[in-house]
């Protein structure tokens, strides 16, 4: 695996791996690897010719910049589970790579009610920074394929933006999300949780499956609202649980009983911030 720190020389290398043909998957993440990051690159080794992953902790996606300065790093780790799972190329860019020009942005990226909602809600600012970093980075990486987890439900729908609204031609693609044996989807954060947060932390894909087990055409509030009261009682401080359409993410309150549908958690335990969804309806997808 050939590792470059610098945008210009991955830029000129990937120009002429293009030149000769071959296509080329991607997979941008923030670092502290687990299996979820890995079956991105997996799935991009078996679709594509040529494999590059990033890894840069972008600062300007952080809201809460305790989050950022405690964010994990594991880079001897990554970078050997990398090689391991065949990657071609990873790219490791600084900051000043990043925003040569610093962090302040002339852009606003238009991302409708995918900015007030949700993740939009609790974390102002959050997504113009995805779009902010993953705008350089589409840029210099220029990928065929782009490969994003499932886990981050709403950041794939705002990328899949962002690529629309800067007609970038890379084809998506939505890998499922990676758990563990009890249900706990795999994040970087689940290493800053204390031994007791880690055995409370899968409660939260229990009560969305919990959702998806009981939910019928009708009034859903109430399903809402005793997923959340069961979150508050394992000592979830709960930002939402949220059942929304899957192709709009439009929040709802009545269901029709056809309409595809996603249910959406985020809470803490104390500090750490975990996010999680269940789709539905098995047909949709971000
Ligand atoms: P991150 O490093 O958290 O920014 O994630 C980088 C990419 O890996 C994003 O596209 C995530 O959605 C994806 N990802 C994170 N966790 C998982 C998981 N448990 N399963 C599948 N993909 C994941």
């Amino acid at each position: 695996m050939i590792i470059f720190k610098q945008p210009e020389k991955i830029c000129s290398f990937l120009l002429s791996k293009k030149k000769s043909g071959i296509t080329i998957g991607f997979a941008p993440t923030m670092g502290a690897l687990h299996s979820g990051h890995i079956s991105l690159v997996t799935k991009a080794r078996n679709d594509t010719q040529f494999v590059i992953c990033s890894i840069f902790v972008n600062p300007t996606q952080f809201n809460d910049p305790k989050d950022f300065d405690k964010y994990p790093a594991t880079i001897e780790k990554d970078v050997f589970a990398l090689e391991k799972a065949g990657c071609d190329v990873l790219f490791l860019p600084t900051v000043p790579d990043i925003y040569p020009d610093g962090f302040k942005s002339t852009l606003n990226y238009d991302l409708g009610i995918l900015e007030t909602i949700l993740e939009g809600e609790y974390r102002p600012g959050h997504f113009q920074g995805v779009c902010q970093v993953m705008h350089r980075i589409l840029g210099i990486v220029n990928p065929d394929k782009l490969y994003l987890g499932q886990k981050d439900f709403q950041q794939c729908m705002v990328i899949k933006k962002l690529v629309e609204l800067l007609e970038i031609k890379t084809e998506i693609i939505i890998c499922p999300t990676k758990r563990e044996p009890d249900g706990l989807a795999m994040s970087s954060r689940n290493l800053r949780l204390t031994e007791t947060e880690r055995n409370k932390a899968p409660v939260i894909y229990d009560v969305l499956s919990s959702i998806k087990k009981n939910i019928k055409p009708g009034n859903i509030n109430l399903l809402k609202e005793k997923a959340k009261q069961l979150l508050i009682a394992d000592g979830f401080k709960v930002d939402y649980v949220e059942i929304a359409i899957a192709g709009t993410l439009e929040i709802i309150q009545k269901w029709d009983g056809k309409t595809p549908l996603v249910t959406l958690a985020a809470a803490y335990l104390n500090e750490v911030r975990l996010i999680d969804n269940i789709i539905l309806n098995e047909t949709a997808n971000p």
